[in-house]
């Protein structure tokens, strides 16, 4: 099945190709009803998937942006915070991964987060400035409790930041490339951008096609490395862009349990960690060119 134009965008907005094709279409999905079926609910709660012939790039055709604010706004964040201690962990591993990549600790001055969720991250660089947006006003008050200065208005802070951090934040957003643009035309020269996003082109997503249980309504897009590649080069032509796949996360039962059995009642040992590693996203990290030179 081929067409020319899609739902959600015109062209492709990683590559810019015209031709899409309809890779997932289930016209009896259904309906949305609540939080668990929009975070976890998987394909079943999904009409059409397209995807771009160019790049890979795949997105829902009509996601469910209406409700979506409201879904993250309500959303009870108690699993999620008992992994931070594995976010931090894994966000170690990416800091020192960066750092292999001739980021300079010491240049680091201001640290903003874009849908931070909680400090994990932003706790790596206690001597910068940590700023944040986070739509959850449980992780609002937490992040505003260890000094995080939350922000709303997205270009004018951003023109402050020396590293921008986005993780996975592009694909809930309707429009990914529009963010990416904001934030060329409001950060400054020397800052560095650092993203991650799942990724549809791992063995196991591949193997598991739309099964995948990252493929689920509240990612409203989908990313292949290429396409990320082209998403943060076309945007940033002038500097440097590496993609690479991201720290090895490791896996507990409260994990498990949140896509395989979402709302059933929690254990005390499930917060219990598995000895056993994976690894679900890309990195992309945009770099001032100069940095390359050096
Ligand atoms: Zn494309």
């Amino acid at each position: 099945m081929r067409r020319l134009t899609a739902a959600r965008f015109d062209s492709c907005p990683c590559c810019g190709k015209l031709e899409f094709e309809v890779a997932w279409l289930n016209s009896r999905a259904s309906p949305i009803e609540t939080s668990d079926d929009f975070f976890y609910g998987g394909k079943r709660f999904i009409h059409e998937i397209d995807r771009c012939l160019g790049c890979g790039f795949a997105f829902i055709a009509d996601p469910e942006t209406g409700r979506s604010e409201a879904f993250y706004t309500e959303a009870d964040p108690g699993l999620y915070l008992r992994q931070s201690r594995l976010r931090r962990d894994y966000f170690t591993r990416l800091k020192a991964k960066l750092i292999r990549r001739g980021l300079i600790e010491n240049e680091i001055r201001s640290v903003i987060d874009l849908g931070a969720g909680d400090e994990a991250w932003l706790g790596l660089w206690p001597a910068a400035k940590h700023s944040a947006t986070e739509t959850n006003p449980v992780l609002r008050q937490r992040l505003n409790a260890c000094g995080v200065h939350l922000i709303a208005d997205l270009p004018n802070d951003l023109a402050a930041a020396d590293l921008v951090s986005a993780f996975d934040f592009l694909e809930h957003l309707e429009n990914p490339v529009e963010l990416v643009r904001q934030i060329r035309c409001a950060a400054n020269d020397h800052a560095r951008l650092v993203v991650s996003v799942p990724d549809i082109g791992t063995w196991a997503a591949r193997l598991a096609g739309w099964r995948y249980y990252l493929v689920t309504p509240m990612h409203f897009s989908y990313f292949t490395e290429a396409a990320l590649s082209h998403l943060l080069k076309s945007q940033f032509p002038d500097r440097d862009v590496e993609i690479f796949p991201s720290p090895r996360m490791q896996l507990s039962f409260d994990g498990l349990s949140r896509w395989l059995a979402p709302g059933t009642p929690r254990k005390r040992w499930h917060s219990l960690v598995i000895p056993l590693y994976y690894r679900a996203s890309l990195i992309g990290l945009v770099s001032p060119r100069s940095d390359r030179a050096g």
